[in-house]
């Protein structure tokens, strides 16, 4: 058995990313930058006003209240007036509107008085210079850093490209995982289990994984324990997507033709990992027939919870490495909780990933913990109950009060 650490490790390695793509932004959130992006537009790019009311000269309404001439409006959108507002006069101005000429200050419109006929409006307080103006540039100026490279992109971000006219940018690709499953034992179209037979669940998992993730999913299907379906299947994805993931057949069993075959065709180690559940793993890299680049396969166990256990482990952060976050940014936020109720394991030399129910608890300001059920790796109703996966070292249970580390799954 080797450690999670060194497992972990040598996944990562064969995830360095490298697919860069040009992309509209539209199309980027969650993506990561691989360029910085410098601004070539100031923002705002004039100076507008940031409320409603009129556009003074501050040096006139020191004396308010005072009555001005109004001399116009401006409306969002407009280039100004046709001519300076003069001492003694105001102008109009809704927000967002330039700042016209002559102008150095706003009084919000709450703060004034228009007259019957429109033609004077009484200012009742006096504002400073600048008055809800906002500056040209107080934003961002043409030539700043709006982006470092490797920034993860969201919503905020597009929002700040788009306002300085970035149309579109260079980020690393969001990977195309091809998914499959392997068993003579699974059925997938719904129809009446037969002698033997169980429902392929894996497959559904896994896609939506990689969905929640962020990656998009490819259905390869479920292919039969046969050497020749395996390998057109496997050598298919490799060609078609940036990444594969499979599940079954890479432990001992004596059908286990993934195995053969990934052996053939790819450059794969075989691990047995000192975690429960999950301990098989198989990761490696398949050269497309083409010879472009080696594709990332990830072998996962069959039993539906080491497989989605194996996932969270390996194949998450192996394929955010790939899109290229950074290698402090590749995990599910981990927390330190508070077991609840005593947390049964069994010492074997292996850390164990139990399936939890986490909250946080108001009254003592901490995660709390407890079982989400019954433990075992075929056993998927404590896996879907689970908010979390709590860490169990080595050793004996984990008491009632006890801290333990714990990953969250959900936000
Ligand atoms: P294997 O690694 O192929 O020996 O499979 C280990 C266990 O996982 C066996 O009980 C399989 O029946 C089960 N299994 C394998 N693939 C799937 C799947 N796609 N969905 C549900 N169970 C599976
Ligand atoms: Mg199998």
């Amino acid at each position: 058995m080797i450690s999670l650490t060194e497992a972990r490790q040598y996944v990562l390695s064969g995830c360095e990313p490298w697919h860069q793509v040009e992309r509209p932004l539209a199309m980027c959130l969650g993506l990561v930058t691989a360029e910085a992006v410098t601004a070539r537009e100031t923002v705002p790019p004039f100076a507008n006003t940031g409320m409603d009311g009129y556009a003074v000269r501050a040096a006139d309404v020191v004396d308010a209240p005072v009555s001005l001439e109004v001399v116009g409006t401006v409306r969002a959108g407009m280039s100004g007036l046709d001519s300076p507002v003069g001492p003694g006069q105001a102008a109009r101005i809704m927000t967002g509107a330039p700042i016209p000429p002559g102008a150095d200050a706003v009084v919000m419109v709450e703060l004034t008085e228009i007259s019957a006929d429109g033609a004077t409006v009484e200012v009742r307080q006096a504002v400073v210079e600048g008055n809800h103006i906002r500056p040209a540039g107080d934003d961002v100026v043409a030539g700043d850093l709006v982006l470092a490279a490797g920034t993860v992109l969201t919503p905020g971000h597009l929002g700040l490209l788009a306002t300085v006219g970035v149309t579109g940018l260079r980020v690393f690709k969001r990977p195309k995982v091809g998914v499959l499953s392997t068993g003579d034992e699974l059925v997938d179209d719904g129809s009446p289990l037969g002698p033997g037979q169980i429902r392929d669940s894996n497959r559904m998992t896994l896609l939506a994984l990689l969905a929640e993730s962020g990656y998009e999913p490819v259905d390869l299907g479920l292919v039969r324990d046969d050497e020749q379906s395996i390998e057109s299947a496997l050598r298919n994805g490799v060609d078609s997507c940036d990444a594969l993931v499979t599940s079954g057949g890479v432990s001992m069993g004596d059908f286990d033709y993934v195995k053969v075959v990934l052996d053939r065709i790819g450059d794969m180690r075989w691990m047995q990992v000192a975690i429960k559940p999950a301990k098989p793993l198989a990761f490696g890299t398949v050269w497309r027939r083409d010879r472009t680049f080696g594709v990332p396969v990830f072998g996962l166990p069959g039993n539906p919870v080491s497989s989605m256990v194996s996932f969270e482990l390996f194949c998450r952060p192996g394929l955010r490495r790939l899109s290229g976050h950074a290698l402090d940014d590749l995990d599910r936020p981990i927390v330190t909780a508070i077991a609840e109720e005593p947390l049964k394991r069994r010492q074997d030399g292996k850390t164990h990933f139990a399936r939890v129910e986490c909250r946080f608890d108001d009254a003592t300001d901490r995660y709390v913990v407890r079982s989400a059920g019954a433990q075992g790796s075929h056993q998927m109703m404590a896996m879907a109950a689970a908010d979390a996966l709590a860490e169990l070292p080595d050793g004996p249970t984990v008491e009632t009060g006890d801290e333990v580390r714990v990953h969250l799954l959900r936000p």
